[in-house]
């Protein structure tokens, strides 16, 4: 003989309390779900809340369930898993947002998109974006940030060279010679400084085309004017592409975003001479710059290989010509202007390698 059971609840029905929204009190009820509609059911109570009024709560893994109504009223439920068996025998799905927020897989897969979507706007959505900028900015921009340059660097790093006139000519007129084997129209307007500076062997060129290059430098290739062409063409390729401002727009895009992000704009405030000095070209850039000058240097009949020889000597003097500021940052005082200077370039090893190769087949030059 069988007890009588306490009636066993329908799947399709939920014990739960309802508030009616005017007494604070609670009354146990019965929920169903009829096309949407919620049904209550309890003593004295006979309520039909349409759908639309229904404010279902985003679920959480833990904790008491409650659904408010727009009409006033709501009903709540202590056991989280029957309130979701409930509906979900119910025919009612979450939103894929709640759904995903609930499966880590779906958090780590957002979470590495993030991290990938962030990391292709930094490499390829920023490089491409300044450059649209640039596009758009006329040549005098360019100048203007190379002569304002120019003053901050006299004014703090350089001080006038002390190379013979007659000496910065010829060096000059070097490189004036390799550049008359270019095609007409194709060579941008160019000026060249010497400076004796607190930077040692360098050179670097500036937005607008001055390039700089210190005695020291001059020094220490023995005046070989075929090295300094070498230089010059590299630093030339900069000019030509407009590294320079390209650098300055990224770095000025990349401080716009990271301000927004945090909501400090200061870092936009800083100046660009600064942002010249710190930021360092990108690698594409140098072996842009370094395609340039073996272009340059072959069509004036000059090997390649005279830089190998730069770069044999910054190594004998342990000037590093890999960028290695990580290591060392330039500190108050010290050249903050190595981020854009010749030594500042990636792996020397593998430049070597470039110009020893862009060089095969060529007669070293007389
Ligand atoms: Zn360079």
């Amino acid at each position: 003989m069988d007890a009588i059971a306490p009636a066993a609840q329908a799947a399709d029905t939920l014990a739960a309390s309802y508030f009616d929204g005017v007494v604070a009190k609670a009354h146990p009820v019965t929920l169903r779900l009829v096309d949407g509609d919620l049904e209550i059911a309890g003593q004295g109570i006979d309520r039909c809340v349409h759908a639309a009024d229904v404010q279902w709560p985003e679920r959480s893994r833990h904790g008491l369930r409650v659904t408010h109504f727009a009409s006033g009223g709501s009903v709540q439920c202590a056991d989280a898993s029957a309130w979701d068996a409930w509906r979900q025998h119910s025919g009612q799905r979450e939103s894929w947002v709640v759904r995903a927020q609930q499966s880590w897989r779906s958090v780590l897969v957002s979470t590495l998109l993030l991290v990938v979507m962030g990391t292709a706007v930094f490499n390829w959505g920023l490089p491409v974006a300044a450059r649209a900028v640039v596009a758009m900015t006329p040549h005098s921009v360019d100048a203007t940030l190379g002569q304002a340059s120019l003053n901050a660097i006299d004014d703090s790093l350089m001080r006038p060279s002390k190379l013979l006139p007659a000496e910065q000519t010829r060096l000059r007129k070097a490189f004036e010679k390799a550049l008359s084997a270019q095609p007409p129209d194709s060579v941008p307007p160019w000026q060249l400084v010497f400076r004796k500076s607190r930077m040692g062997a360098n050179a670097f060129a500036l937005p607008g085309g001055t390039m700089v290059m210190t005695d020291e430098l001059v020094e220490l290739v023995g005046a070989d004017d075929k090295v300094i062409t070498a230089v010059l063409a590299h630093e030339l390729g900069h000019v030509r592409r407009r590294h320079g401002l390209t650098m300055l727009v990224q770095a000025t895009l990349l401080a716009g975003v990271t301000s927004v992000v945090l909501g400090d704009f200061s870092t936009l405030l800083a100046g660009v001479p600064l942002l010249l000095g710190q930021a360092s070209y990108s690698r594409d850039a140098e072996k842009e710059a370094d395609r340039e000058a073996v272009r340059i240097l072959k069509a004036a009949g000059i090997s390649p290989e005279v830089m190998v020889t730069l770069f044999e000597k910054l190594q004998q003097k342990n000037i590093p010509a890999t960028d290695d500021k990580k290591d060392s940052p330039a500190s108050p005082g010290e050249s903050p202007w190595l981020g854009i200077a010749f030594a500042s370039h990636p792996s020397d090893a593998a430049r070597i390698a470039f110009f020893t190769q862009a060089a095969r087949g060529m007669q070293p030059s007389p």
